[in-house]
């Protein structure tokens, strides 16, 4: 069924080649006739007090109303007394899951050609809790935190996106046979969540030995839970894997079902502004916000058409071989719909 009514999302387009980019999803979803309004924020150039960050306490509110988002690579500024843009919105909107589809892209050639898994990370605590401190000189110390609740929320997080999307096994990435009392707690909260879908396979893989089996054999993997610095180290691995960081898209999942889309990439301040960059990522982080609204005609007709394009080999941006401006390439998805 079509939409009437449009929705409202709010749009980030961020710094470097952000702007290049959400030019090009804006333009592909006008073609596509998606019904959606795109409610614009920058990042600031001043520190607003009410975020101590350069992002404004407007922009936050928007997408807490409208639940749904996308968002361009963003450069935290240098300088003492802000907050990094990045961690302000996983922070000020519980961003507590960064799902990461990670698809083999048909007629584009890479070692492998079946890779088809979704990472999905912690995004919250863990090793990147940011509590560092010098015990005495020569000593420092880093606390990883781990608890029940924002394990039992991306385990859930994890089982529920396996059922919906019709995947069968979900493998908790993990290091508690040294770890054993943070990732341990961990992976007691997942099996505590499996118990609960028993129609998907559970399996527990140490985070060493999964490196190894992604890079040998990544057809493998279906869905993986894990926490944040595996999340972020195995999300990359996996990136590669497909092609690199121009096509691949994630989505960051918030408290209360906020859906914030984003590129993986950032905002490559050396091909900025020269109408080179492969907005693939960002459109098919675009596409995943779609299917979060449940736009899934939109969503397939959109993610055909760049696809499409990439494969029949004509229209690449100069990262994938070719020799097609970012302006281009988006005319030929444009011209595939
Ligand atoms: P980067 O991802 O911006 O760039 C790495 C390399 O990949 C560069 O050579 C760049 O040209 C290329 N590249 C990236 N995206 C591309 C695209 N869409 N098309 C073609 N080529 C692309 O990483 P970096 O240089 O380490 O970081 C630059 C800035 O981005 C930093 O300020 C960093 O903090 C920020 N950053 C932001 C995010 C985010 O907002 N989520 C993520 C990573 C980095």
């Amino acid at each position: 069924s079509s939409a009437t009514t449009p929705i409202t999302a709010t749009l980030f387009p961020g710094d470097g080649i952000g702007p290049e980019i959400a030019e090009s999803v804006k333009q592909v979803f006008k073609a596509a006739e998606v019904p959606i309004e795109w409610e614009e924020h920058y990042v600031g150039t001043e520190i607003d007090p009410r975020t101590q960050s350069f992002l404004t306490w407007e922009s936050l509110e928007s997408v807490r109303q409208n639940r749904v988002g996308l968002k361009g690579p963003m450069a935290t500024p240098i300088g003492k007394g802000h907050r990094s843009l990045n961690l302000t919105l996983r922070k000020e909107l519980n961003l507590y899951a960064n799902v990461r589809p990670c698809n083999s892209l048909p007629g584009y050639k890479t070692r492998y050609d079946d890779v088809n898994l979704i990472t999905i990370r912690e995004n919250t605590e863990g090793e990147y809790s940011g509590l560092e401190h010098q015990v005495v000189r020569g000593v420092v110390e880093s606390l990883k935190i781990i608890t029940r609740q924002a394990s039992l929320r991306v385990a859930e997080y994890a089982f529920h996106y396996a059922k919906a999307h019709g995947r069968e096994r979900v493998s908790a990435i993990h290091k508690a046979n040294i770890m054993q009392k943070t990732d341990g707690l961990f992976l007691k909260c997942c099996r505590e969540v499996a118990e609960k879908y028993p129609e998907i396979t559970y399996e527990e893989v140490v985070i060493d030995n999964c490196c190894m089996m992604l890079v040998k054999n990544p057809a493998f993997f279906d869905v993986l839970v894990m926490p944040n610095l595996y999340g972020d180290i195995i999300s990359d691995l996996c990136a590669g894997l497909v092609g690199g960081l121009g096509l691949t898209p994630s989505c960051n999942i918030g408290e209360g079902g906020i859906a914030l889309a984003e590129a993986v990439h950032g905002s490559a301040p050396d091909i900025a502004g020269k109408n080179l960059a492969n907005p693939t990522a960002l459109l098919l982080s675009a596409v995943s916000m779609l299917r979060h609204l449940e736009l899934n005609d939109k969503a397939d007709k959109i993610q055909d058409a760049i696809l499409n394009t990439i494969a029949g080999g004509k229209y690449r941006t100069a990262d994938l071989g070719g020799t097609s401006s970012t302006t281009d390439f988006t005319k030929a998805i444009c011209d595939h719909l």
